[in-house]
This record gives C-alpha cells, structure tokens and sequence, in this order.
C-alpha cells in the first residue's frame, strides 16, 4: 500500500502539471517491477482539442514495445477512476493492476464490472482492480476537473466551431 501511495503521488503530480498547461487535471503512470515505465496526462485540451487524450491513454502509448509481453505484471495507476474509453484500452492490452486515487460514480467504469461481455470478463477476472485509495488527496483533483469542465461548457457555448458546444456534458468530462 505504501508503495501505492508512492506511485499514485507521481500521478497527482503529473494531474497538476497537465492543469497547469491548460488541461484537465488527471494524471496516470505505469509501473513494472516496481519501476515506472510511462507516464501520462490529460491532453485533450492543449495544444489542441483531441478526445482521445486521456491520462491512461497517453500512459498507455508511452509503454515501450518490447514492454507489453509483461502487461499481466504491470500497474496502471491513475487520479480518477478511469472511463469506458480508457477502461477498455486496459483490458484489451492486459494490463494487470489498476489503481486509481478518486471514484467516479459519474463516468468511472467501475459500475460496469459485472456487465461486460464475455472478452472482457475474461479479462477483468485477471486484473485487480483497486480503488479510491486516495480519495482525501484525489477527490479536489476531480472536484476541480468538474469545474473546469463545467467552465469550459460555458465558454464555448453557442461557438459552432467546438464540437461539444451545447452537449449537455462533452466527452472532455470523463478522465
Ligand atoms: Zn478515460
């Protein structure tokens, strides 16, 4: 737990420096052998609107090649308690471990565990799943997303340009 809480710190640091740039504030890393081996934070925002972007996702993509024949040793550690988007990507790459710092009983995918089609309960039965586990530090993170979030919606309402102009809640909410 102690070393969770180690890692998780790394995360909430990289969630403030992806505020800082103008996102929202999560952030994610790997770990393998009790090293971290990719980091990740929230870019959906800067340098320009990518709903793809999230925390998990860019940690995700930064995992070396030749490292994935060891995704069922790897920890996946994030602020938030991950989206369907996100959760879906885990599972698929087999990821073993998944530690998140905030539920999210909005978006977070855990509501889903006991619904998921036959692949990915498979796939679910051999990873863990872990969480709040840092919810007195994690849950201001998420409190400030919401804000943002709920700021952003306004500042771009009735803009046609942005996507999600008028959405009732964009795809920028979730982690
Ligand atoms: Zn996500």
């Amino acid at each position: 737990m102690l070393e969770d809480e180690k890692f998780m710190h790394r995360a909430i640091e990289l969630a403030l420096l992806a505020e800082r740039e103008g996102n929202l504030p999560v952030g994610a890393i790997i770990t393998l052998d009790g090293e971290v081996v990719a980091e990740g934070r929230s870019a959906i925002w800067v340098p320009e609107f990518d709903a793809t972007r999230h925390a998990e996702i860019e940690a995700l993509r930064a995992v070396q090649a030749n490292l994935w024949e060891s995704s069922d040793e790897m920890t996946l550690y994030t602020t938030l308690e991950p989206c369907l988007m996100c959760f879906g990507s885990i599972l698929l790459h087999g990821i073993g471990r998944v530690v998140f710092g905030s539920a999210d009983s909005y978006g977070g995918a855990g509501s889903v565990l006991e619904h998921l089609p036959p692949y990915f309960q498979e796939r679910i039965e051999k990873t863990q799943w872990l969480g709040p586990i840092m919810p007195g530090e994690c849950d201001s993170l998420h409190e400030r997303l919401l804000a943002l979030e709920e700021a952003r919606r306004w500042q771009v309402q009735g803009e046609d340009a942005f996507p999600f102009a008028g959405a009732d809640r964009g795809c920028g909410a979730i982690s």
